[in-house]
């Protein structure tokens, strides 16, 4: 019987050794274990968990193609709802969407939906040549801009190029990718051998890029619409600016968020101080504050440059908004976590240099509007963490840059910009997605939009 075989284990670093390097911490599977762990999917007539996928994948279909040793129509298969599988197979969430549902978890293990994903998306990068010879593309001579490389701008980039479109993506920073490239750590997400390789599959496409221009300052989105002669432009332009605490000591030395220390240690190599211009401080102790997957990378990054590494969370355990892997991975590599813990104030020396961070014990009262117990704060129970930095990982929202130099576009109170679930925004020929939209959230979420807009797109184009 299928479901009597025990899901198997993927083979992992040395938690002692990886807190040390940068390399990736799961090998995923080879083909014996895939094709082992493949069988035991049920191929569920009604399947929950192609429900519980957010883009719909249909995942009983490729998993079932990986028993019959089809790597071809295992990548078709995914490659249809997904344009991401290598990434998403790693990064995404999947105890709490596809895997979540799974039927095999009701009693016993779910099937590593996840690591097959990522098995299949890893085998198509490796064939690509072979298994996508470069789609015939009729050109229709209409150009679309996009603004921001992040995954719904590829994603978008990459369907309308499919379409006959030219297709121009500008993007702020010097490296293509966005969070994928400057805010997930390389021991999760390689950057040559998975990032890069997904980018250059949509350069295959006749995507082009350009780095360095900031919309808003280089160019306006207006001036792509008026003057570069773009029938629309998509924007992609995520999440990127931090919120703080707004608690005493905030600015001193020492402390940053984790947005910034993550494009230090990711974009800039300060990972590797022999040879980076932009080194980072971690000095002898780091907290970090929040307990999602931008906390988890900042502690872990901060331990692996050799730092004593403790997050602070003002939540309990069952709270913690990061991948579950995430946790489990970050404990085996002795990361201390300090729950149900509030930062009031930190503390600094006389030069302006972080010394400790002030902290009061918590306890978890009634669901709050998010359904999660709300913490209160335990009357006189302050206490100091020493420690030489801060690092806040406590959510983003929009750059406010591109709404403020695009006439009529519209924003909520939270700063997104208004879209609708095709992406139509207050303003034609305007069309927005990812976390530029929704706030910060998932790579597969912003993937998603970005291939719901291109057909708007596709629409809008056509119809004008
Ligand atoms: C550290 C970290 C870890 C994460 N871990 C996970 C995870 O494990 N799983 C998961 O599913 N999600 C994770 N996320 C969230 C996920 O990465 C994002 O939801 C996703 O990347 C959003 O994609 P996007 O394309 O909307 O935006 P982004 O990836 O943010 O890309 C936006 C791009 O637009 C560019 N840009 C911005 N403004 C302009 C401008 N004015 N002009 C030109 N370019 C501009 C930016 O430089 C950036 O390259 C994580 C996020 C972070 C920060």
């Amino acid at each position: 019987m299928a479901n009597k075989i025990p899901r198997v284990a993927v083979r992992e670093q040395d938690p002692v050794v990886r807190a040390t390097n940068f390399e990736e911490v799961c090998y995923g599977y080879n083909a014996e274990e895939a094709a082992l762990e493949a069988s035991r999917c049920l191929n569920c007539k009604n399947p929950r968990c192609v429900a519980a996928c957010p883009v719909n994948i249909r995942i009983p279909e490729f998993i079932h193609h990986i028993t019959e040793g089809d790597m071809r129509a295992a990548a078709d298969t995914i490659h249809f709802d997904s344009s991401l599988p290598s990434i998403c197979g790693r990064v995404c969430p999947q105890e709490s969407q596809c895997e979540g549902s799974c039927v095999l978890g009701i009693k016993g293990e779910a099937v590593a939906i996840g690591k097959l994903e990522r098995y299949v998306g890893d085998w198509a990068l490796e064939h690509s040549a072979e298994v996508e010879a470069t789609p015939t593309i009729i050109p229709n001579g209409k150009r679309v801009a996009v603004v921001g490389s992040g995954p719904a701008g590829l994603a978008c980039a990459s369907d309308l190029a499919k379409m006959g479109y030219q297709v121009d993506v500008f993007e702020a920073l010097h490296r293509l990718g966005g969070v994928l490239s400057y805010g997930i750590p390389e021991f999760r997400l390689p950057k040559e051998r998975v990032v890069a390789r997904e980018i250059n599959e949509v350069k295959r496409l006749g995507v082009r890029f350009e780095t360095d221009v900031i919309i808003g300052r280089t160019m306006t989105i207006d001036s792509l619409l008026d003057k570069e002669g773009y029938e629309a432009v998509f924007v992609g332009s995520g999440a990127g600016l931090p919120r703080f605490m707004g608690i005493e000591g905030e600015n001193l030395n020492g402390v940053l968020s984790a947005n910034e220390f993550l494009t230090r240690v990711n974009l800039m190599g300060a990972w590797d101080p022999k040879h980076s211009d932009t080194p980072v401080y971690v000095g002898r102790k780091v907290v970090v504050v929040g307990g999602g997957n931008v906390a988890m990378d900042a502690v872990r990054t901060a331990k692996r440059l050799g730092a004593e590494a403790v997050i602070v969370y003002r939540r309990g355990e069952a709270e913690l908004p990061a991948r579950k892997e995430e946790v489990h991975h970050a404990k085996e590599e002795g990361i201390e976590f300090r729950m149900l813990t509030n930062p009031t104030r930190i503390l600094g020396s006389e030069d302006g240099w972080v010394t400790g961070i002030n902290c009061v014990e918590m306890e978890l009262g009634e669901p709050d509007a998010s359904g999660r117990r709300s913490p209160q704060e335990k009357v006189g129970s302050d206490f100091t963490i020493d420690c030489d930095v801060v690092i806040m990982a406590l959510g983003t929202s929009p750059n406010p840059l591109i709404a403020s130099t695009t006439s009529g576009l519209n924003i909520n109170r939270r700063g997104c910009i208004e879209a609708d679930e095709m992406g139509t925004t207050s303003r034609a020929g305007i069309f927005a997605g990812g976390d530029a939209v929704t706030g910060a959230a998932t790579v597969i979420l912003a993937m998603g939009a970005g291939r719901k807009a291109a057909k708007a797109i596709d629409e809008y184009i056509r119809s004008k």
